[in-house]
Parts: C-alpha cells; structure tokens; sequence
C-alpha cells in the first residue's frame, strides 16, 4: 500500500479485500451479531439513549460534544478532498485513486537517516526546552533512570510506545531508532506521552490515566514542536514534503477515523431497526467512501469491503473517532499557544495534570476551550486548510 510502484499499490489492495469479499458472508455475520447484541444490551437492558451513548460515557464526553465532532467533520471534507487534488499533482498523476492515498511522497529527503540517535535526542530536549523547562526535564528523567529500549534488535517488537507501570514510577519507552527523522518525530511523541504521565503521577492511581479521547494530547503536541523545530530550517522542497507527510497523517487519524464512526451510527442503526443484509452493509460504506471523497479520488469496487477488516467494529464500536477527538483538540491547543506565547503554557500543564481525574468538558472550559461547540472543531480543519495553502503556495513554480 505505501509501495512508491503504482501497480503494486493496487495489486496489494487488490489482493487483501479479495480474501476478506470471499469470507464476507461469515465475517459479516459475526458483525450483524456484535450490532445486535451491542444494541441489545446497551438499549433495551440498560436504557442508554443511542448504541453510541455506551462508548461516549466511557470516554466520560457527553453526546452532543461527539455529535459536534462529527458533524464539523463531515462539513469539511472537503477540506482533504482538496489535499488529495493536491497529492495527485504532487505524484504526477491526473487524479488520485483510492490505491494511492498513502502513495510516499518522495524516496528521499525524509527518509534518509540524519539522525544518530544522540543529535535526536538532544534536538527533542532542546525542542521540549524552548517550550518549557520542566517538559524538558521530565523527559530527561527517562532518559537518567534508563528507561529507553532505543535500538533495533532481531525478534524486538516492532513500533513504538510508551508504558506507565504505576504513577509512582518513570516511564518506560520503547523504540525502533533508526536515524530518520521520522524516528525522531516518534520519539519526540512517546516522550509527549512519558511526560504526560509524570505530570499526572500525583492523581490517585485509579483515575491517573487520560481518558481515550485525552490521550495524545501530549505526545502530538510534542510532535508538531518537533515539526516546526525541523521546518524552519529546511529547504521549501523539503517543507513540502514534510507538509504533506503531516496532511497524510492528518487525513488518517482524523477524517478517515471519524467516517469509521459516521458508518457505525448507520451500520447500528439499519442492522439494528432493519435487519441489513451484509451486501446493503456494504453498499452504505461504499456511500461513506463516496461522501469522504467526493470526487477527488477514485474509489475502486472492492473497497466496499474495506469495513470488514476494521477490528475495532468488532471489538470496540465507536472507538475511533477518539483518534479525531484528540488530533483535532492539539491543533486547537497549538494554535492557542502559537497566539499566547508563554502565558499558554501552565495552562497546559494544568489540563495534563489532571490525567483522568476530571471530565474532558469541564477540565477544558478552565482554559477556554468549550468542546461542546462546532466552533471548537471548526478551529482544528481551519488550520488545516492553512496548512494546505502553505503546501500549495511552496509548489515549484
Ligand atoms: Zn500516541
């Protein structure tokens, strides 16, 4: 799917959706029976209001804040639409198609390694410093009491994370450090979340977690410093670039994941009330995909059983659009901080502080910030399409 060979990417799609059509007929069921036992629990024998009321109370929001979130988000596909007119200039191609979504930009400048891992780690303390001085010396901390697995080993786990033993006890990070500045970024993101943790080490232990929807509002933040760390010093072919890995990024945790759960809502509500088939489940993502993209990007046939490999449709219903909830909030945070300069940041410490011990709603008014309103979100996809300005207006003329 990231292959840079155009005909690999649509053979990979190819190939995988045509083994998940081949089982639809027993994968489906299983869906049709997660839907009806979900809403069977969740409606008739415990009363909640709609089956999407169960996932919202376990990420302590209220309905109309999710409600607000999605429909800003689906006000403004086009906003992406408009990057992927964008993206197929950027390929040479007349007009995307839906294989080449995650297409790689270039073989180059971002992925060859820059970094040993010692200038990395310096370059995100130093990032982390000019932001804040204790940011800067939390993160250290995890590096003093070595807490970083940084290296790449045969049978290592691949990706990275960050895990919380107790709040009483620094971070541990993992990594698979391999000199790009990719790896750089991600290490500047787990560290996001090691510090989110400490600053909320004094929490009780039951409650000392961020909620879903909270939870990187460290770690992208911290990220997006990085990023812009990088930008001001690079060359306008290699600011585009780096651009539009961020859009790409962008496009899939926040769209993509928020369309997943714009689907769930109807998939619920026509399996649910009216008994769909699994080719009618399938023809009603087919329209989600449509709505996404306009006519941007051209969709082949087969994705209409993309919904069926998406594991959290089975095993967490509604949970996605907690990738949008959090994506967008640090856009929001990080337009605050560009306007306030340093007055932003206690402000900022005081909403990580908190972890998991209040309500995101009421936790966020303090600092200004109503979540409750489509103004909010609205915020996040303006700065996006500033973004986008910014990637079209540095085009080789
Ligand atoms: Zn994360």
């Amino acid at each position: 799917m990231r292959s840079p060979d155009f005909r690999t990417r649509e053979a990979a799609y190819k190939a995988l959706f045509e083994v998940y059509k081949k089982n639809s007929g027993v994968l489906g069921e299983i869906y049709q029976n997660v839907v009806i036992q979900w809403r069977d629990e969740a409606i008739s024998m415990r009363g909640y209001k709609s089956p999407i009321s169960v996932r919202n109370i376990s990420n302590d929001l209220d309905d109309e804040t999710v409600e607000a979130l999605l429909q800003v988000c689906r006000k403004n596909s086009s906003v992406f639409q408009d990057y992927f007119k964008e993206k197929a200039k950027m390929l040479g191609m007349k007009k995307l198609r839906r294989y080449d979504l995650y297409a790689p930009l270039s073989t180059k400048a971002s992925d060859s390694k820059s970094f040993t891992f010692g200038k990395a780690v310096s370059t995100v303390l130093d990032t982390f410093g000019n932001f804040d001085s204790e940011f800067r010396s939390l993160a250290e901390r995890v590096f003093s009491e070595r807490h970083v697995d940084s290296e790449i080993r045969k049978a290592k786990r691949g990706g990275a994370f960050c895990y919380t033993v107790s709040p009483k006890i620094t971070p541990y990070v993992l990594l698979n450090f391999d000199g790009k500045t990719r790896d750089v970024s991600t290490l500047a993101h787990e560290f996001g979340h090691a510090i989110h943790s400490m600053l909320a080490s004094e929490m009780p232990v039951m409650v000392s977690h961020a909620p879903l929807p909270l939870a990187e509002t460290a770690s992208v933040f911290a990220e997006m410093l990085f990023n812009e760390r990088m930008a001001e010093k690079m060359s306008p072919k290699a600011r585009r670039l780096l651009l539009a890995e961020q859009i790409d990024d962008m496009y899939a945790t926040i769209m993509r994941q928020a369309y997943f759960t714009l689907f769930e809502v109807d998939a619920h509500k026509a399996i649910g009330e009216q008994n769909a088939t699994i080719d009618a489940v399938a023809k009603m993502y087919m329209d989600n995909l449509k709505e996404q993209f306009g006519t941007s990007v051209a969709i082949g046939p087969e994705f209409e059983w993309e919904w069926i490999y998406i594991p959290h449709f089975y095993h967490t219903p509604f949970y996605t659009y907690a990738y949008s909830f959090g994506n967008l909030l640090v856009l929001s945070l990080y337009q605050q901080y560009k306007r306030e300069g340093k007055s932003f940041v206690p402000k900022y410490l005081k909403i990580l502080s908190a972890g998991g011990s209040r309500k995101p709603e009421d936790l966020l008014i303090e600092a200004g910030i109503d979540i409750s309103k489509p103004e909010f979100w609205q915020q996040g996809f303006d700065y996006v399409q500033g973004m986008i300005q910014q990637l079209k207006s540095l085009a080789p003329k």
